[in-house]
């Protein structure tokens, strides 16, 4: 089978056996899939600083029947930044892994996924990313009508557990229940419960 190439984000790798490893990655033309990378686990191989987890690289490789087979690779940007948190990493690598379909691109999510590796993965930038991001996938309620009266002006307030905007004409009704409520402006992405709100938003995805 032909070769193909493409630019790929490492997601997680496992040991196959005493050299190789089976290697996850999103890539930017054909979405998410795996391959098998041959030597990896060698000093010497030239492919191993390259597919370091949440790695950006050109890739080569084999398609083959089940797992592709890696051919060469050249890195981009090597994995995550050092000042990155470490809880958000794992946020972001269960985001990609869980939520995309396989063999689907996403290709406007790959390359903010890039940018946001390469800015640094604090909590602030994550919580952003998966907002963005599962607005993007259709995950999100409509941004532009209010949670509760659908209709689209005064959208001054957030509900956090749905990720959804309402009004200020519906503010009194969602302050009865015990749900958080923001004003748009004070909204905190670097907040605990921003974080937190939003792991269950996903987990209840995932779990569907
Ligand atoms: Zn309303």
């Amino acid at each position: 089978m032909a070769i193909q190439r493409d630019s790929i984000v490492v997601i997680k790798s496992t040991d196959f056996n005493d050299a190789d490893k089976i290697v996850r990655v999103f890539g930017r033309s054909r979405g998410k899939f795996s391959l098998i990378a041959k030597g990896i686990k060698k000093i010497k191989s030239k492919n191993r600083g390259n597919l370091q987890t949440l790695s950006h690289s050109q890739i080569a490789y084999f398609p083959g029947k089940n797992l592709g087979i890696l051919r060469d690779s050249k890195g981009l940007n090597n994995g995550w930044r050092k000042d990155s948190d470490i809880e958000s990493i794992s946020r972001v690598l269960r985001f990609i892994d869980k939520l995309l379909i396989e063999d689907q691109p996403e290709i406007e999510i790959f390359d903010k996924l890039v940018d946001v590796v390469k800015e640094g993965l604090s909590i602030e930038n994550t919580n952003k990313f998966r907002i963005w991001s599962l607005n993007l996938l259709g995950f999100i309620p409509d941004k532009g009508a209010c949670l509760v009266c659908s209709q689209g002006e005064s959208l001054d307030y957030f509900d956090l557990e749905n990720l959804a905007p309402v009004c200020s004409n519906c503010i009194s009704e969602i302050k009865q229940t015990s749900r958080p409520i923001f004003l748009k402006t004070d909204l905190d992405y670097s907040s605990p419960q921003v974080s937190s709100y939003l792991d269950n938003y996903v987990e209840r995805i995932i779990e569907q």
